[in-house]
């Protein structure tokens, strides 16, 4: 187990409007290499059965997630069930960031406000 945190970027399906304005890979690259993440990946849908199969796969006891996508309080709604069925505690184990509508820029300040 790592004390870092690990980025997952729910880019939501890639079709969605909030995300258009944004630099994917620029974000995902500025995370991996500037900040002290244990690693930065994407994820295309997390709140459908394949979400449900990321986290059930691979949430760790005692890692920390730092989940890049919609509103919070709909990443809670959606995530907590699941993570609590592979013995997480969705409250204590993830961070949700609302980055929508923000280029990679104002995207990477955010997530590395939460990481310093
Ligand atoms: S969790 Fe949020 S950002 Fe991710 S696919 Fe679902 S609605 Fe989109």
């Amino acid at each position: 187990m790592s004390d870092k945190p690990r980025f997952v970027m729910c880019y939501c399906t890639g079709e969605c409007p909030g995300f258009q304005g944004m630099n994917l890979w620029q974000l995902i690259n500025r995370v991996r290499n500037e900040l002290d993440v244990e690693y930065a990946i994407v994820h295309p849908q997390l709140c459908v059965d394949d979400g449900d199969r990321f986290w059930r796969d691979n949430l760790k006891p005692g890692n920390r997630y730092i989940v890049g996508g919609c509103d919070p309080r709909m990443q809670r709604k959606m995530f907590k069930d699941t993570i609590a069925d592979v013995g997480g505690n969705y409250d204590d184990q993830v961070i949700a960031l609302d980055l929508r509508n923000m280029p990679a820029e104002e995207a990477f300040a955010k997530v590395a406000e939460v990481i310093r």
